[in-house]
């Protein structure tokens, strides 16, 4: 029996409702997934009682003897995967990690070279908006016109006018393989250090899908909770040289008391990853991304860089005659989740958009294969096309509570 159910019903529906939402409905957000129950179980464990400022063998609080052995494990594990000198498993979130690099990498104020947020990075490489925006001077590179991928030239150009300390890659909606190499080649033309936030590919790079930055960058950070499929937090890598200063950065820097519970689940979704299911896993998430995205062009769908290499794709959808927030409005009423994202030389506004992006992680866990990706892109095609037809749509989302119903959710 649920203790929640009994003292705070309301509370207990609305998360009994979350379950039904996640359990009927096609999941395609592409930074979200499923965890497994071990990972809940962690992440709901009584480590949330324990406060242990600083680190392992070295806390401000008594009694942080298990606790100590709980972050070792996450950060011994983490270490493993990517093969890094140092972790540190302690940010709450990807925001944290990579607020926590550029404090510990540069002095206010510096000039920082990042990926422009509407051609495919994060709002925390640089964004006006945002704290990375408001304490650095940030530059930013975006892609090409007509290829639609990283143009490596102007990073040059702009790394060599501007003379960066740090050169950040790293994507929230970039749909192909980010080649380390040639950004560090530039970083060291120009004295600058590199930082790789893989939040996005974490999880295909420690299936060694796509490559890892760790052996290019001085520092690399992650959130947990995407391809990684960990509990919702963050992660920084680096070489020893800097990790006093990654660890300072943190704690107490910009944080406090560290979430064990989290770090914990952390522990545990860092040993499921070196398992070689995950491996398997990972394969299946970037075949699935491969086939919808063939699937959808071969309906008409125009894809940022004409396809993807990884977890998921961007659609510019300028050629349907239909907005990101129309669609994503559309395909919510049957029941798939995708999220509006504007494109790059977007010319609407971030709250309207002319693109949606698609993602494969979620479900893959929950078993879909290449036929269920077809189906998808058929669906979606479906329901752009026959939006204003309710009953059209009422009989699509249907079909869409019927496929989840054979992709059972594991709790
Ligand atoms: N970095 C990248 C590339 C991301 O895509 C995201 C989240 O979407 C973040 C950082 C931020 O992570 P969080 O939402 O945990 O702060």
């Amino acid at each position: 029996s649920s203790r929640i159910k009994e003292t705070f019903p309301e509370l207990y529906q609305a998360i009994e409702a979350e379950k039904v939402r996640q359990t009927n409905k096609i999941e395609l957000i592409a930074s979200e997934n499923i965890v497994s129950p071990a990972v809940l179980e962690a992440a709901g464990s009584v480590l949330t009682n324990k406060y242990a400022e600083g680190y392992p063998g070295k806390r401000y609080y008594g009694g942080c003897e298990c606790v100590d052995v709980v972050e070792d494990l996450a950060r011994d594990l983490v270490k493993k995967i990517y093969g890094a000198d140092h972790a540190n498993v302690q940010p709450h979130s990807g925001s944290s990690a990579n607020l926590g690099v550029y404090f510990a990498a540069v002095p206010v104020g510096a000039t920082i070279l990042g990926f422009d947020l509407s051609h495919g990075g994060h709002l925390t490489h640089g964004s006006p908006v945002s704290i990375s925006g408001k304490y650095f001077n940030f530059v930013h590179y975006g892609v090409n016109k007509e290829s639609e991928r990283i143009d490596f030239d102007q990073v040059r150009t702009l790394a060599h006018k501007h003379r960066p300390k740090l050169i950040v890659a790293g994507a929230s909606s970039y749909p192909r393989i980010i080649d380390f190499n040639k950004f560090r080649e530039i970083c060291d033309e120009v004295d600058a250090l590199f930082f790789v936030d893989m939040a996005h590919i974490a999880g295909l790079v420690a299936a060694g899908i796509h490559p890892s930055p760790v052996p290019f960058a001085e520092f690399v950070t992650s959130t947990t909770h995407k391809t990684l499929r960990g509990p919702r937090g963050g992660l920084i890598l680096c070489r020893e040289k800097y990790s006093r200063d990654i660890d300072k950065a943190i704690f107490p820097g910009i944080q406090g008391g560290p979430l064990m519970h989290i770090i914990a689940a952390k522990a545990m979704a860092f040993q499921e990853a070196l398992l070689p299911e995950f491996k398997e896993y990972q394969q299946q998430v970037v075949k699935n991304a491969k086939i919808l995205a063939d699937s959808l062009a071969n309906f008409g769908f125009h894809l940022v860089s004409a396809g993807t290499d990884n977890h998921m794709m961007l659609i510019n959808l300028s050629n349907m005659g239909v907005t990101g927030k129309e669609a994503e409005t559309a395909l919510d009423e049957v029941g798939i989740t995708v999220n509006k994202n504007t494109v790059p030389f977007e010319e609407l506004s971030p709250m309207i958009t002319s693109g949606i992006r698609i993602g494969t992680p979620a479900m893959t866990t929950r078993g879909m294969k290449e036929v269920e990706m077809k189906t998808i892109a058929d669906l979606i095609f479906r329901t752009i096309k026959n939006r204003n037809d309710s009953n059209r749509m009422k009989k699509i989302g249907g079909e869409v509570r019927e496929l989840c119903s054979m992709f059972p959710f594991k709790d």
